[in-house]
């Protein structure tokens, strides 16, 4: 059966998952990519609350098989020595490099017969029938930074640890038996430092020197160094008159770690939108439209979760009311798991 083409603009996990499901289904699709495969990405590498049926429908399970499965996250405020509390997650988390998944993916789409352009940076973004944006966070003025490495034989306190500092936040994910990922996300400042330095001269500035002493006696990669700037949280889906999928749609700030659940969930909820209409059953405006509805209906509740919570983990008086409820284990983690997820 001849389908109508599709233009997915992005190969991140958002726009690979959705592009090899409809490449499996039998629709030509082109996915234009500005970088290459293998990369590393700044990302804490570790995926919560990512359900088995989106994994099925989309048919990723292969690429995940290999996960680590994370139970307890260790909390440390500032330069405490041990934890403040530490959380059972109710379903495990998944921990695993972006280096080694989104080549998976970019090869399966490939060996699935889709047409995959790297060092191709779209220039025409507008509206169009049959494109799909899938171009990563929204790119505006914001003071917010990440940054991340690769240590090797690095001892953890539990399965992830999460550092609350001044303005700041990391978290240590294992993603391999003898690799651990660090990731932070910082306010800027004004630092003269590269590549490892520049991660150990925010962990300090943000009173994280602990931390920072830990990764210091580490043996750290430094080909796994990278940084984004200018990472702004927008909460909101956009309009309904184009289809945006992963963080083009909504980013969920990174403490959640279910940004990348959340690109595979708005893969998922456009998978049959965007059949339908690349079998001619429906225009693109009523694929938008139907999209667009449920993907807010998807993941309203947790963005503004996230967005109120937020404050509270980077600002160091708000930290100290957390740690404080925390402590008293009067904080409900569990029901604030389930409203982030
Ligand atoms: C500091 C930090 C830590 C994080 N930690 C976690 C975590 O622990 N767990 C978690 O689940 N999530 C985490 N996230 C979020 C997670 O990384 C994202 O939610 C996820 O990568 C979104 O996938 P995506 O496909 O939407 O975007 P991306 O993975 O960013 O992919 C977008 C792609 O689009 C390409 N692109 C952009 N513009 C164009 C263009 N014009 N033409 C062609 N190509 C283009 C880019 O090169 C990129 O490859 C973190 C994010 C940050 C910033």
């Amino acid at each position: 059966m001849t389908t109508r083409p599709i233009e997915i603009i992005g190969g991140g996990l958002a726009g690979l998952s959705l592009g090899l499901a409809l490449r499996r289904a039998g629709v030509r699709v082109t996915i234009l990519e500005a970088g290459v495969y293998p990369r590393h990405r700044v990302c804490g590498e570790f995926i919560t609350g990512l359900e088995a049926k989106t994994v099925t429908r989309l048919g990723v399970a292969p690429f995940l098989a290999d996960a680590l499965h994370h139970r307890e996250v260790a909390w440390f405020l500032r330069d405490g020595a041990k934890p403040v509390r530490v959380q059972r997650l109710p379903s495990p988390a998944l921990g695993l490099s972006r280096y080694a998944l989104d080549a998976r993916l970019a090869a399966a789409f490939v060996a699935a017969g889709g047409d995959l352009r790297t060092h191709t940076r779209a220039t025409d973004l507008a509206p169009n029938p049959g494109r799909i944006l899938a171009t990563g966070r929204r790119r505006g003025h914001s003071p917010w930074l990440g940054l991340k490495i690769h240590a090797r034989d690095f001892a953890l306190a539990r399965d992830l640890e999460l550092h609350l500092g001044d303005h700041a936040y990391v978290g240590l994910a294992r993603v391999g038996d003898d690799t651990v990922n660090i990731c932070g996300l910082f306010r800027r400042r004004e630092l003269c430092a590269k590549g490892a330095n520049l991660l150990l001269g925010y962990l300090q500035a943000a009173a994280l020197g602990a931390l920072a002493t830990r990764l210091t006696a580490a043996e750290l990669d430094p080909a796994s160094f990278c940084a984004v700037a200018a990472i702004s949280f927008d909460s909101r889906v956009p309009p309904a008159d184009r289809v945006l999928v992963g963080d083009a749609c909504a980013m969920i700030p990174p403490f959640t770690g279910n940004g990348m659940a959340m690109a595979f969930q708005s893969a998922e909820v456009a998978l049959d939108p965007v059949l339908a209409f690349a079998r001619g059953a429906t225009s693109w405006t009523e694929t938008c439209d139907t999209i667009h509805r449920a993907l807010r209906r998807r993941f309203r509740v947790r963005l503004a979760s996230a967005d109120l919570l937020h404050p509270f983990l980077l600002q160091p008086p708000r930290q100290r009311w957390l740690g404080a409820l925390t402590r008293a284990r009067l904080l409900p983690l569990r029901p604030l798991y389930a409203a982030l997820h």
